[in-house]
């Protein structure tokens, strides 16, 4: 029996089928199930995109069964983003442009080529500048029939409330480790400890366990970070701020590395707590045994926090310069032993 092509998020895949399959949808177009637009909001990586893209082959799938079948034409070149009806759109240059919008509207306006609907995709739907938001806007007010809108966001707060009330939002939630450890080792053949390791790191994005087995840049990388964070604590000030600056140009790296800190942090607590099991970096065990015995709890506890503060002002759009000195000066100092 075929399924679809997305790990967790059964729910989700319950409710598409039922928007698919369901009575009003087969007894005509007025009052059908089938919303013309959906939002799937969630952690960056969780799996919007993956859902998305298998709910359009579940509706475009020859078989029609709800469930895409995967061997079709359709779900095939859906796949390979080969499909005239199914278009992605996301952000050129950090921003969706007004013109992506326009020609999305003017296709919009066509009949579908090839199935019965046309479906566009919309990647990170914040990203819109406020022109392409207002355009869209128009799109999601008076949807031509047989077009659905598949938007997706990792940052359901920075979206027009317009925007919100006109889709049915699917909110996932990230998967429970133990279902990516699985499916690491089930499908992307990891080997139990690196999939134990991957799936903790991940805080349940798939994702970006996947991401990280594959990209062979990633792990060097974090190994970087977590021995630039040890060295900086035991840095002077200049040495500090001159990290600071360095990191405050990294762009999107820099909340991955305030992020990849939290977890070391979140770590040196559970070892000083009598939860070494629980630890996220499995793999310096060792080391962070080692770290809990430099800091009191009460520093760690104050740089973990610092650490939130620090990406919450980042959010808000705060000088990242400003912000990181901060954090920098903050960073514990350990015990000399
Ligand atoms: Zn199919």
């Amino acid at each position: 029996m075929a399924t679809w092509p997305v790990i967790g998020h059964e729910w989700a895949i319950d409710l598409l089928i039922r928007a698919i399959t369901g009575p009003a949808h087969t007894g005509g177009s007025t009052d059908r199930r089938l919303s013309h637009a959906y939002l799937f909001t969630g952690p960056a990586q969780v799996g919007k995109t993956t859902l998305a893209r298998a709910f359009a082959q579940a509706l475009l799938c020859e078989t029609q069964t709800g469930t895409p079948c995967g061997a079709c034409r359709a779900c095939q070149r859906i796949a390979a983003g080969r499909y005239p009806d199914v278009q992605f759109i996301t952000a050129e240059k950090n921003t969706i442009q007004i013109d992506q919008v326009r020609a999305l509207r003017s296709d919009a306006a066509l009949s579908p080529l090839e199935g019965a609907y046309r479906i566009f995709i919309i990647r990170e739907i914040e990203r819109a500048s406020p022109p392409a938001a207002n355009a869209l806007l128009k799109t999601l007010e008076e949807p031509p029939p047989q077009v659905i809108l598949l938007l997706t966001s990792a940052r359901r707060d920075q979206l027009l409330p317009t925007i919100l009330s006109r889709c049915q939002i699917i909110g996932l939630r990230p998967l429970p480790l133990g279902q990516i450890q699985t499916a690491l080792e089930t499908h992307w053949a990891v080997d139990p400890q690196r999939a134990a390791l991957l799936a903790r790191l991940s805080s349940g994005r798939l994702g970006w366990a996947v991401n990280a087995h594959t990209d062979p840049e990633l792990w060097p990388a974090r190994a970087k970070s977590l021995d630039d964070l040890l060295a900086l604590a035991a840095d002077g000030y200049l040495g500090r701020l001159a990290y600071a600056e360095t990191l405050s140009r990294q762009g999107d790296a820099i909340e991955r590395t305030l992020e990849l800190w939290a977890t070391w942090w979140r770590d040196v607590l559970l070892v000083q707590r009598g939860l070494p099991a629980d630890v996220v970096n499995l793999d310096r065990r060792v080391q962070l045994a080692q770290q809990a015995e430099l800091y009191r709890s009460e520093q760690v506890e104050a740089a973990l926090n610092d650490l939130i503060q620090t990406l919450r002002r980042l959010k808000a759009n705060v000088n990242a310069r400003l912000a990181l000195d901060v954090l920098a000066l903050r960073l514990p100092r350990p015990a000399v032993v």
